[in-house]
């Protein structure tokens, strides 16, 4: 984008200005600030001042983003490629969750047409590899399922077969040579996958037995990873032969995984411990600023610059969320709380608004500490969050992600955030959903 000289000089000095006076940045450089983030400007929030939201100011901007993802990206097979990732799968998935949200019930059947336009395509030709549940078709499988559900079409049994049929690949210990154990492509998606599927319809997709042993296998590849590779901890992972620990390819989403598979932690005691040990690991990784490496290779480094979801605090918060679930230990809200006050200060990425490196994503940090917390602080933030993208300056400044349209890049994933920002008490990041025991 073109811009003239006064205008990148006004801006310059202004965030220049503004960075002078926030102390938690200092380890970085202006440089590396200006670069990664926007100063953010707005007053936190103080203790029983009212909260408002326009609510048809957010309903307005969920249908502007509508309107330009529906002339943009077109549910053609064109763009099934990547599936709930970047795909049409993901934009499906938008327009699914769109209609189950009560304060835009009026557009339901609107929602769930577009839901079923966009799924189509990906059901005609592959998103990548079949066994993928964010990038492939294990994905659009488990969507379909559901959906077709909820519209009265038959063939939901027929998609749930064939998600099902998919099972005894994660079985085999070296399924996946690049690392097959983590959200992406791994066996902790397939198993998210299920889960969701099983709160959607209401009824237990797989046994718990059936699930178990899926588990046992990411335990016993943590295991032997981490025997040979000498960790510091007893469960370890690999994603081309990176020690990832965030949510997109690490450790972070494969925990929350193992800890939400009902009744895991008491079937295998064993297992039970390795995982409590590598949670506290894991949360001991927290830097003094509330973030965390992006990989074990960088822990010990002085900084760690990246606040998104896929890498650093706003995808491992979700971890040690399921953690204070389980263990009722007070440390982990404060992991927590320490994690949030670093995405209010580096949150507003200009990277643009999505959900895996993105504003929308970074947003869903204090809607998931409202839920947690209840605490009013956390909806301000979230809202100024919403807010800010709409501002001048991040229409102007924020880059365009490579898929604008898409679920975790794009545009459908902000689309989500603000549907949640409407509903904060059941807001929910895709397939992170800390909350529900998912007994039935
Ligand atoms: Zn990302």
């Amino acid at each position: 984008m073109r811009r003239s000289f006064e205008k990148i000089t006004s801006t310059v000095l202004r965030t220049f200005k503004s960075l002078l006076t926030v102390d938690l940045l200092s380890t970085l450089t202006v440089e590396e600030k200006m670069v990664r983030f926007f100063v953010n400007g707005y007053e936190d929030h103080k203790p029983g001042e009212p909260l408002t939201l326009d609510k048809e100011e957010v309903t307005a901007q969920i249908n502007d983003h509508i309107n330009n993802i529906t002339k943009r990206l077109s549910p053609s097979r064109k763009n099934v490629d990547g599936g709930l990732y970047v795909g049409v799968t993901g934009v499906s998935y938008m327009f699914y969750y769109l209609s189950k949200n009560p304060v835009l019930s009026e557009n339901k059947s609107m929602y769930l047409k577009q839901a079923l336009d966009y799924l189509k395509p990906a059901l005609e030709v592959s998103a990548g590899d079949k066994t993928s549940f964010l990038l492939g078709d294990a994905g659009t499988y488990s969507l379909a399922t559901v959906l077709y559900k909820e519209t009265g079409n038959e063939s939901s049994a027929e998609m749930l077969k064939t998600y099902k049929s998919l099972y005894t690949q994660y079985l085999n210990p070296k399924f996946l040579k690049c690392g097959g154990d983590e959200f992406f492509v791994g066996r902790a998606g397939y198993l998210a996958g299920a889960l969701w599927m099983s709160r959607e319809l209401k009824t237990p997709v797989f046994t718990n037995e059936e699930m178990y042993k899926i588990c046992d296998v990411i335990v016993a590849s943590g295991k032997e990873y981490s025997t040979k590779h000498k960790s510091p901890c007893p469960l370890m992972y690999h994603y081309y032969n990176t020690q990832y620990l965030g949510a997109a390819h690490g450790m972070s989403f494969i925990l929350q995984i193992l800890l939400s598979i009902p009744g895991y932690l008491t079937y295998n005691k064993t297992a039970a411990q390795d995982i409590k040990e590598t949670v506290e690991y894991l949360a001991s990784l927290q830097t003094e600023e509330g973030n965390w490496p992006c990989c074990m290779e960088e822990v010990g480094q002085p900084d760690h610059k990246l606040v998104h979801w896929c890498h650093g605090a706003p995808g491992t918060i979700y971890t040690m969320a399921k953690a204070y679930l389980v263990y009722r230990d007070q440390r982990y809200i404060d992991a927590m709380v320490k994690a949030s006050d670093l995405v209010w200060e580096r949150g507003l990425l200009r990277k643009g608004p999505g959900i895996c490196h993105g504003v929308a994503g970074n947003g869903y940090v204090f809607l998931l500490l409202y839920r947690i917390t209840g605490d009013d602080k956390y909806l301000h933030r979230a809202k100024m969050f919403a807010d800010f993208m709409v501002s001048e300056e991040f229409v102007r400044d924020a880059r365009l992600p490579d898929n604008p349209e898409s679920l975790y890049e794009g545009t459908a994933g902000t689309v989500c955030f603000l549907a949640d920002l409407l509903l904060p008490d059941k807001a929910e990041f895709p397939f992170q959903d800390v909350f529900s025991t998912y007994s039935f």
